[in-house]
């Protein structure tokens, strides 16, 4: 091996922020880092859906889906009473 020119290799440990598991192994980072996912929770192994959203997103994507949803209700049923009463007429 040439003098020199290797990055060390050493002992870390990685923390999967998905499931908690600590997987210790050997890396050139040279400090512990953390992940989203391993090959303990993500789905392709486990055969399980599963979202990975340490942000928020799908939650604030399924809120304004919810209001979408309310408004168009509203405007179908305010249709509805509209045909109704135009009917009464
Ligand atoms: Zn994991």
């Amino acid at each position: 091996m040439k003098a020199g020119i290797h990055p060390k290799y050493e002992k870390v440990t990685i923390k999967c922020v998905g499931c908690n598991t600590l997987i210790e192994t050997r890396s050139t980072k040279g400090q512990n880092f953390s992940i989203d996912v391993c090959s303990h929770c993500h789905p392709f192994y486990t055969g399980r859906q599963k979202f990975v959203d340490s942000a928020g997103r799908i939650e604030r994507f399924q809120q304004k889906w919810k209001i979408a949803e309310a408004k168009q209700k509203g405007k179908a049923e305010k249709a509805e009473k509209a045909e109704t009463t135009e009917k009464a007429e």
